[in-house]
């Protein structure tokens, strides 16, 4: 399997968030993706290499222009203010609020284009964002060339972006964009599986009203969990997309039993949907010991998840999501490809 990443995610460094009412250090730092190069290192896994650059077509596919025309331009706007420390959105419209404008004031912009605090900028951040979704075109591009799986090491994260809104730690959707590459390939059916812990509201969002990418998430439950505002089970698709959006919310402090049991479930969804390819949105934090999550799968747990997903018998690619406790992300990572690989 090969491994696509690029040293430039380290450009993504220094940013904060707000977590209880403080600005504090971002979770979502550098050390996950060391810790999980050292893991797959350790293992014969087979060859890291570099993304190839695919310019900003294929992210147009998915994003709105005007969307991207900021994230391209925000850190450059956001110093010009003479402000020389990470850029975080603050202001955020109500419901009854102008939508369809956006503001000149890169303020405005920040949180015209946002949907909470979770999406900090800094000089490196833009750079970072696009070798990042590089990493994931270039694992199509793999698969497309005849390669059965393949794992796009993406940082940042992207299951959370949306058409044009970031948030939670992601800026361009990395799983989204692959999914569309997947279908201009020719791929009639694309079956997106989402196993972080968070719901993947951005991949929801972005192909709810489309027969032609199968979405499924396996998260925590909205109603107690981040992103708090999508991810009900009553949430099934739109129009020509009805019955193509799945969500499986499970209560804090489920353990594998619970959770596999939702991927058991979630994999025969897609077995019947019968896709060309399947794109995994692969978050780690469902880990017992994650800092800012709440259930409770063990490092064994991620082998057999890998080999669950491996029993699709389908063209898999793997796109880094979440996952922050550093320690065990590489583990966790490491053991869900090796679980699929053994299978
Ligand atoms: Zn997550």
């Amino acid at each position: 399997m090969k491994i696509i990443h690029s040293p430039r995610h380290l450009g993504h460094s220094g940013h904060v968030e707000l977590m209880n009412g403080q600005v504090v250090p971002a979770f979502e730092k550098p050390e996950r993706v060391a810790m999980i190069l050292n893991a797959v290192g350790e293992r014969p896994f087979g060859t890291l290499i570099e993304p190839a650059a695919h310019g900003l077509d294929p992210l147009l596919k998915v994003h709105e222009e005007a969307y991207v025309r900021f994230l391209a331009s925000a850190w450059q706007m956001w110093t010009a203010d003479g402000r020389d420390f990470p850029a975080l959105p603050s202001f955020w419209r109500a419901p009854g609020m102008r939508t369809d404008l956006e503001p000149e004031s890169i303020d405005g912009k920040l949180g015209h284009f946002s949907f909470d605090a979770g999406c900090c900028m800094v000089a490196g951040t833009w750079d970072a964002v696009q070798a990042g979704a590089d990493s994931a075109l270039t694992g199509v591009d793999l698969m497309a060339g005849g390669e059965k799986s393949a794992f796009a090491l993406c940082r940042p994260p992207g299951h959370h972006a949306h058409a044009a809104t970031m948030g939670g730690y992601c800026f361009i959707n990395n799983a989204a964009v692959a999914a569309q590459a997947f279908r201009d390939l020719g791929a009639a059916r694309v079956a997106i599986l989402d196993v972080d812990y968070h719901h993947g509201n951005g991949t929801q969002a972005i192909f709810y009203d489309r027969p032609d990418v199968l979405v499924c998430n396996i998260h925590a439950d909205p109603a107690q969990e981040f992103p708090y505002f999508l991810g009900y089970t009553d949430e099934t698709g739109a129009g020509a997309g009805e019955g193509f959006n799945a969500n499986f919310p499970l209560r804090w402090g489920t353990d594998y039993a619970g959770w596999g049991a939702a991927l058991d479930t979630a994999c025969t969804r897609i077995a019947d949907y019968g896709p060309d390819v399947v794109i995994v949105s692969l978050g780690v934090d469902t880990y017992k010991d994650d800092p800012i999550s709440q259930f409770k799968l063990d490092s064994p747990d991620y082998l057999k998840i890998g080999a669950r997903i491996a029993a699709l018998d389908r063209p898999t690619l793997f796109v880094m999501e979440g996952g922050y406790a550093v320690e065990a992300i590489g583990i966790n990572v490491a053991n869900t490809l090796e679980g699929f690989l053994q299978r």
